[in-house]
């Protein structure tokens, strides 16, 4: 349970995991109120004031809306820092940049999204039409509260959708001041509302409600898997789902050519938003010959992090996103060292706040195999580090779990880092580098990380549109 979903009935406290001060209390949507909010969106999208507006006005106030958010760009970076505790520079350099590109990106292409035409004889006409779903949904997790959001309403609201969006209990506030952007920027009422609440009352009533017709969900997979349910219980609305990930970085025997470089980019990997990242690479998987080496400098780099407070510019690692959370991964790293494990870990520095939910970044290594910090997601500022002697061995550890989101491999021989990338399973391998791409690449995962249609690049449009066969007997 988050923070906030331990307020009163009439509102979530939204909590500041740093400190834990109350930063504000929101709404609690109930069904009835998101059943009222979903009729009032289908009537906004037959109006035709937004689904049936040209185009190219569509894309000019959606640019007019990434003017604003760069406009508030330092606002809506405090909100999500302080409601998830990332650290502030990472919220300003990264999540707001990253969604404000993501707004842009979308309202160009708003104007850009052709139909087809079927290869018929000269007596017919098959015209392939690209229409929007008409009301969508969107239920947001709460690392990325602000890129999460705008991944999602940048296709919906281009494709010409109305967009129900539920962001994280405890993270609201970013969504909420984007709301207003939208209003400020030109978007009519009823085609991008904000409803908060707790995921089983708020998130619940989305899944299920039959006016919605494509639902959009990142978080975790336990939540995927009952959102798929519910969908299939009612209406069968089209699901598309983000969930979670146990990524590999996976170090050939060559790596350390790459020096610093690669260090500095597992340290990001592993630790960016303090391991809170679906994409985080919480598996080191490194050639033996050159382990120990790796193991020594990237504990003194983890060592090197300030930890602090998230409000300091300087600060790299804040607190996890409660105590609940900090608890759950301290319990873990407790098995994994019960069970046989080494753990490497710097103290926490002292000053930090009492009720700040710090934990700090942890290595482990010599895990017994089959134990579950291996397998299972933490998301938390923690890494397992595994060797491997072949690059066979190194390919069937990184297929070893459930997940398939994300993984990067390490080497200057092309030919390697080629079949290495074909062999893993996961939507997306980076070369060399920890990254997702950039807003033009796909962003999605494979088996138990993701399911029916990829984040950013024009393929993002497949989630929000649907296609119609226009038959049309010329002679
Ligand atoms: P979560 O599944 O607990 O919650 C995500 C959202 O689902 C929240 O808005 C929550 O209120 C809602 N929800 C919870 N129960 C629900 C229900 N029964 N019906 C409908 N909605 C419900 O996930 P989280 O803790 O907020 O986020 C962390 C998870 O998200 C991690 O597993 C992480 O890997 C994943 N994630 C994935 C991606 C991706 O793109 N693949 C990106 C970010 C985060």
């Amino acid at each position: 349970m988050t923070p906030a979903q331990t307020a009163d009935p009439t509102g979530m406290h939204v909590v500041n995991p740093a400190t834990g001060q109350v930063m504000a209390t929101v709404p609690i949507f109930d069904a009835v109120q998101v059943a009222a909010a979903t009729t009032h969106a289908r009537d906004v999208f037959d109006s035709g004031v937004w689904s049936w507006r040209p185009p190219r006005e569509r894309a000019a106030v959606l640019l007019r809306l990434a003017e604003l958010m760069e406009r508030d760009a330092e606002l809506l970076a405090r909100l999500d820092s302080e409601d998830a505790g990332k650290p502030i520079t990472e919220c300003l350099v990264g999540d707001v940049p990253g969604a404000i590109e993501s707004t842009r990106f979308f309202a160009e292409a708003t104007d850009k999204l052709f139909g087809r035409i079927a290869p018929t004889g000269p007596e017919h006409l098959g015209l392939v039409t690209r229409e929007p779903m008409g009301v969508v949904a969107a239920i947001l997790p709460w690392n990325y509260p602000l890129a999460m959001a705008a991944w999602k309403i940048g296709p919906a609201l281009a494709a010409g959708n109305s967009l129900l969006l539920k962001p994280a209990e405890a993270t609201p506030r970013s969504a909420l001041h984007l709301a207003r952007l939208a209003t400020e920027a030109g978007i009519p009422d009823g085609v991008l509302t904000v409803l908060t609440g707790p995921g089983p009352v708020t998130g619940t009533a989305l899944a299920r409600d039959p006016l919605v017709g494509a639902l959009s969900f990142t978080g975790s997979t336990a939540t995927g898997r009952r959102i798929l349910t519910e969908a299939a219980d009612t209406n069968f609305k089209r699901v598309s789902l983000e969930m979670g990930g146990k990524s590999p970085q996976v170090l050939m025997a060559d790596a350390l050519d790459f020096g610093d470089e690669l260090i500095e980019n597992m340290i990001e990997a592993a630790f960016l938003t303090m391991g809170q990242n679906c994409t985080a690479g919480s598996r080191i998987l490194v050639h033996r010959d050159i382990a120990e080496e790796v193991l020594a400098r990237f504990v003194t780099a983890a060592g090197e992090l300030t930890i602090g407070d998230p409000a300091d510019p300087t600060t790299r690692i804040g607190p996890l996103i409660n105590r609940a959370a900090r608890d759950r991964v301290a319990a873990a790293v407790d098995a994994a060292r019960s069970a046989g494990a080494d753990v490497h870990a710097q103290e926490l520095p002292d000053g930090l706040h009492p009720h700040g939910a710090y934990y700090p970044p942890t290595v482990l290594t010599q895990v017994p195999d089959g134990s579950a910090v291996l397998t299972d997601e933490l998301f938390g500022p923690v890494v397992t580090l595994q060797t491997f002697n072949s690059e066979a061995q190194a390919i069937h550890l990184a297929n070893s779990t459930a997940y398939g989101l994300a993984a990067s491999v390490w080497t200057r021989d092309l030919d390697i880092a080629l079949r290495l990338a074909r062999s893993i399973e996961a939507g997306m391998v980076s070369v060399n580098a920890y990254s997702e791409g950039d807003i033009t690449a796909p962003f999605g995962g494979w088996k138990q990380s993701g399911f029916g249609g990829v984040e950013k690049s024009t393929t993002a449009f497949d989630q929000w549109t649907r296609e119609k066969t226009v038959w049309i007997r010329t002679r």
